[in-house]
């Protein structure tokens, strides 16, 4: 049967997003930026919470396990190596490993970068992406805790995904993502399309996610670092791609 998702804004451009599967009945909460937002979405659809899969340990991905765990007992799934930050809980993952959530299956992939420890969700049966603050529409997430060579080589692990690939992410960055991409490639029509897509479902005040794998691919300047005509626009025609990335990375950091 297929996943269902529903997604809603939390705290300032958080998303948080539940994953539902009608033949058990299990749902769970990708992250949890704050307790409200997600009982008023199970409120909505009538779903009953029984899992929380935690992508990495940031405040505002976390702050509503706690009270969440104590109100619907739900288990937490959470990544192995940021299991001391996170609270509640009970069940530690890594690099490929599988989560259920009632007859769904998860694989985790694990990209260090923005955190050490942080981990995506992919349903491949649904082609379904829980990206955490790794990858966004048009963007990336900032390096924190890991090196540019290190969030590259995770963006690259992502990229292998199905171009059918349904991306949800932790924020709605997008208008700004575009803003910053088209700096660097004025002239990829994919983006100059995503650019005209995205400016439409904000003008109607629907949110830019998910997205879809294969348009990332061709408009995101973050997985383009390998493409000679980026690496020229950035002044490294001929560099290595993760020198590439964190030049790219930096400059969207000063934009
Ligand atoms: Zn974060």
């Amino acid at each position: 049967m297929t996943a269902q998702t529903q997604l809603f804004p939390c705290l300032k451009d958080n998303y948080g997003v539940l994953v539902h599967d009608p033949a058990t009945g299990a749902t769970a909460a990708i992250d949890a930026p704050e307790a409200a937002p997600v009982e008023a979405a199970l409120a909505a659809s009538g779903w009953t919470l029984t899992d929380i899969l935690v992508t990495h340990h940031h405040g505002d991905h976390t702050g509503g396990i706690a009270e969440l765990k104590r109100r619907y007992h739900c288990r937490v799934v959470a990544p192995r190596r940021e299991a001391d930050k996170i609270p509640a809980v009970d069940v530690e993952v890594g690099e490929g490993d599988r989560v259920e959530v009632g007859s769904l299956t998860a694989e985790v992939i694990e990209t260090p970068g923005h955190t050490l420890g942080q981990v995506n969700y992919f349903f491949p049966a649904d082609k379904l992406l829980f990206a955490g603050d790794t990858l966004f529409s048009i963007g990336c997430g900032r390096v924190i805790e890991g090196t540019a060579e290190l969030m590259w080589q995770s963006l690259l692990k992502l990229r292998a995904l199905p171009d059918n690939t349904a991306i949800f992410c932790g924020h709605e960055y997008t208008d700004a993502n575009i803003r910053f991409a088209l700096t660097i490639e004025p002239g990829n029509p994919a983006l100059q399309a995503r650019a005209a897509e995205a400016k439409r479902q904000i003008a109607a005040g629907t949110p830019t996610i998910p997205s879809r794998m294969g348009d990332e691919k061709r408009a995101n300047v973050f997985l383009r670092a390998d493409e000679p005509e980026v690496a020229a626009a950035v002044g490294l025609a001929g560099e290595p791609a993760a020198k590439v990335f964190a030049e790219v990375r930096a400059r969207k950091n000063r934009f």
